[in-house]
């Protein structure tokens, strides 16, 4: 059916998110040794702006994750929606930055591949072996759950499903819950994707959400970047919701979120720590500032809160 075509369309996105992010890695934009084991190869050259893009989407997501989970002292879950192959689970156990216990969610199809790569490559299954404590990890071809990660597969549109399987595999609603979606809402309806937030708000009385996804899209450049994926059969389903910083807001304000901030990734850009950034721009020769600028003013960080245990969370920007 056409759905089916529409949703293998969406599921073969996290093929992209990852060979760009190995590829700028390898350039050296930042270090994540375990992105090899989810890409194919290195790919094909990506433009200088693309990877600076990247570097801004990860290091921007990255620094509110870190600060989130620095506040609640690692005593909070995190919960990737739409996580696709992301590195996330390995990155903060390196950095001794854990929290209790990190979900992903993702198409099934997707969550037994990303398995299967776990299960078959040593640096990805030691640490998740490493922090697990009895002889009962759960790792079959669709989900994987051990005390620190599970991985589990459910279609996000469907809250029932999503809400019943998290809870099967020990979501505990009283902890701060940090939750994260990276170009994930825009492929939903905006009923879908405020019934996902909604859920969110209502599950947890402390917690953060944070979206990274397209803005400003109703420019030419805007158009340009829909009709590139509707080409490839994607369709941005939300995209209503990406017209402006306000209207990413709204969607968290309108479903009972506290407190909602949204920065265009060229203002992230220039707010990330600047001795990094003036190393990375030293990586490639960047012809055109102007097309770095006009790609990075389309894509925004939204992030949202709620502080019943006053953690001060609030005050998590950049
Ligand atoms: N967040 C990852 C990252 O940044 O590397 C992957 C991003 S990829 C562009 C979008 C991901 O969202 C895909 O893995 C796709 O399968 C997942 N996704 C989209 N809609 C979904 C839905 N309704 N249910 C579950 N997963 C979904």
């Amino acid at each position: 059916t056409d759905t089916d075509t529409a949703d293998e369309a969406v599921r073969t996105t996290c093929d992209d998110a990852t060979t760009c992010k190995r590829f700028a890695t390898s350039k050296g934009y930042w270090k994540d040794p375990y992105i090899q084991y989810f890409a194919r190869s290195v790919g094909e050259r990506k433009a200088p702006e693309i990877n600076r893009g990247y570097y801004a989407r990860v290091q921007g997501v990255n620094h509110l994750l870190d600060a989130f989970i620095r506040k609640a002292e690692c005593d909070c879950q995190v919960i990737n929606l739409g996580a696709g192959l992301d590195t996330t689970f390995w990155r903060l156990k390196d950095k001794n930055l854990m929290p209790r216990k990190y979900f992903e969610v993702d198409f099934p199809t997707v969550v037994a591949r990303k398995i299967h790569n776990i299960k078959t490559k040593p640096p990805l299954s030691k640490p998740v072996i490493e922090t697990h404590s009895t002889d009962s990890l759960l790792l079959d071809a669709h989900s994987l759950d051990s005390d620190r990660y599970c991985i589990l597969g459910a279609d996000l549109r469907d809250i029932s499903n999503l809400d019943e399987k998290l809870k099967k595999f020990q979501l505990n609603p009283e902890l701060p819950t940090l939750l994260v979606s990276e170009c994930v809402l825009v492929y939903m309806t905006p009923a879908h994707s405020s019934n996902l937030v909604r859920w969110a708000a209502e599950t947890f009385h402390t917690a953060m959400f944070i979206n990274y996804e397209q803005v400003n899209m109703s420019d030419r450049f805007g158009q340009v970047m829909i009709e590139n994926l509707q080409r490839r059969q994607c369709t941005l389903a939300g995209v209503e919701v990406c017209q402006s910083l306000d209207s990413q807001k709204e969607r968290f304000l309108k479903a009972c979120w506290e407190h909602a901030d949204a920065l265009d990734m060229m203002t992230v850009y220039s707010m990330l720590p600047q001795d990094d950034v003036a190393r990375i721009e030293q990586l490639e020769f960047l012809d055109e500032r102007e097309l770095l600028q006009q790609l990075l003013q389309h894509y925004s960080i939204c992030w949202a809160t709620k502080d019943k245990l006053n953690l001060g969370l609030a005050q998590l920007a950049f």
